[in-house]
C-alpha cells in the first residue's frame, strides 16, 4: 500500500507497506496515512490534553511562564519533524512518537515518578515510559472496537524508549528488541534525541527565568559560552532577555544541524536498504558527533547540579514526593475514594492488581488535581 506520504521516503524509512500493523485490524481511511492517524488519535486523547497541567521541573501552579509537558511535547515534535524531513524519513510517525512520549508521566515531574515507583516497589514498580505505552494500549477508553488507541507497532516501538528485561519479556514482539539488543526504527531514534535537545535547551530558558541560573553561571558551559560570545560581539547592547533567547535558538540550531549531518554520514557509511537493516544494528544510527555529544552531556550534568538540585526546586520535589506517597496510601486503604471505573477494577483482583489501578489513577492526574486530592483526603 504505497501512499502519497510514503513516496519520496528513504528505503529504510518506516512506511505503511513495511509496517508491523495494529494490534486490532482496522479498515484504512481515505485521506490519512496510518501514521497520521496515530498522531491524530494521540492529539485527541485525554492523556494528551492533561499534559497542559503537568510539569517537568516546576509544579504547574508555580508560574505561568514555564514549560509544561504539553509545550515540551510540541517542541520535541517540531525538532523531530525537522530532522525526519531532512533525512527523508517518515515525518508523521516521528511526530506521533514525539507527541506521545510523555503521556505516561506522573504529576510533579520526575519526583512524582520516583515516589510512585517507590510505592510500587512490591508490585512490579512504576516506569513512566512503560506507563506511556499502557496509556495508549489500555487506559485510553475512546473507541467502540478496542481498548486504548490501537496505534501502529512503529509508534508503540518509539514510545517504549527503554524497558527492564523483566518487563520486556512480558511485552512480546514489542519487548523483543530489549532482549536481543536490536534498535528501533530511525523515527524512534530521532524522537529520543529530539526530547533531549528540547529539554536541555528549554530548561536553560526556564532556569534563567526562574532565577535559578545566572548568565555568569551559564557561561561556564561551552555550548552556551560559544553562542554568548558570538551574540555579544555582534549585539553588545542587547538586553538579557533577548540575549538568552538568541543564544538558545542558536544552540538548538547547532545541535540539530550536527544531528542531521552526523546521521547522514552514518547512513552513507552503512548504506542500509530497509528498516530491518536499521533494526539489526548493534547501536543507534541517529547520533551527534562526539564533540557535540560531550557538550550536550555536559550541559545536562550542569542542569542536574545547578537547577534540578537547586534548593527551591528540591523543596518542591520533597513536597511532591510526600503528596504522591500520601495519595497512594489513601487509595490503597480506601479504594472507593477513586472514581467508579477505578475502584471497580481495584475490587477485581489481589493487592498487586489494586496497587496497579491506584498507580494508573495517580499517574493520570495533573499537578493541580493531585494537589486538590491531597488536600481533600490527607
Ligand atoms: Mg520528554
Amino acid at each position: 500500500m504505497q501512499t502519497n506520504e510514503s513516496t519520496g521516503l528513504a528505503p529504510y524509512a518506516a512506511t505503511e507497506s513495511s509496517s508491523l500493523g495494529r494490534r486490532y485490524t482496522e479498515p484504512g481511511t481515505r485521506y490519512r496515512s496510518e501514521y497520521q492517524r496515530d498522531r491524530d488519535r494521540i492529539v485527541h486523547s485525554t492523556a494528551f490534553r492533561r499534559l497542559v497541567y503537568k510539569t517537568q521541573v516546576f509544579v504547574n501552579h508555580e508560574g505561568d511562564m514555564y514549560r509544561t509537558r504539553l509545550t515540551h511535547s510540541l517542541e520535541v515534535a517540531q525538532i523531530g519533524r525537522t530532522v525526519a524531513r531532512a533525512l527523508s524519513l517518515n515525518e508523521s510517525l516521528t511526530e506521533a512518537i514525539c507527541l506521545a512520549h510523555d503521556l505516561g508521566h506522573t504529576p510533579f515531574g520526575h519526583s512524582g515518578q520516583d515516589a510512585l515507583n517507590a510505592c510500587m516497589r512490591d508490585f512490579g514498580g512504576f516506569e513512566h515510559n512503560l506507563q506511556s505505552l499502557r496509556v495508549v494500549d489500555e487506559l485510553e477508553a475512546k473507541y467502540a472496537d478496542f481498548p486504548g488507541l490501537n496505534l501502529t507497532f512503529e509508534t508503540r516501538e518509539g514510545i517504549l524508549k527503554h524497558c527492564s528485561t523483566k518487563n520486556a519479556r512480558e511485552l512480546g514482539e514489542l519487548g523483543r528488541r530489549f532482549l536481543e539488543r536490536r534498535q528501533p526504527g530511525l523515527e524512534a531514534q530521532i524522537a529520543d534525541l529530539a526530547d533531549a535537545i528540547a529539554y536541555n535547551n528549554h530548561d536553560v530558558d526556564d532556569g534563567y527565568r526562574a532565577n535559578l541560573l545566572t548568565i555568569e553561571q551559564l557561561r561556564q558551559q561551552v555550548m552556551f559560552a560559544r553562542e554568548f560570545d558570538a551574540v555579544h560581539a555582534r549585539y553588545p547592547e542587547l538586553e538579557d532577555r533577548r540575549l538568552i533567547y538568541e543564544i538558545i535558538r542558536r544552540m538548538i540550531n547547532r545541535v540539530v544541524t550536527d544531528l542531521i549531518e552526523n546521521t547522514q554520514a552514518a547512513i552513507r557509511r552503512l548504506q542500509p536498504e530497509s528498516i530491518e537493516d536499521i533494526r539489526s544494528q548493534p547501536g543507534p544510527l541517529v547520533s551527534f558527533t562526539d564533540a557535540v555529544s560531550v557538550e550536550h552531556r555536559e550541559l545536562k550534568r550542569f542542569l542536574n547540579e545547578n537547577m534540578y538540585r537547586h534548593p527551591t526546586v528540591k523543596s518542591m520535589q520533597d513536597k511532591a514526593r510526600e503528596r504522591v506517597r500520601a495519595l497512594f496510601d489513601q487509595y490503597m486503604s480506601k479504594p472507593l475514594q477513586m472514581p467508579d471505573e477505578f475502584s471497580a477494577r481495584a475490587a477485581q483482583g489481589d493487592t498487586s492488581v489494586k496497587a496497579r489501578v491506584v498507580a494508573d489513577y495517580i499517574a493520570g492526574m495533573t499537578d493541580r488535581f493531585a494537589i486538590a486530592e491531597y488536600e481533600r483526603l490527607c
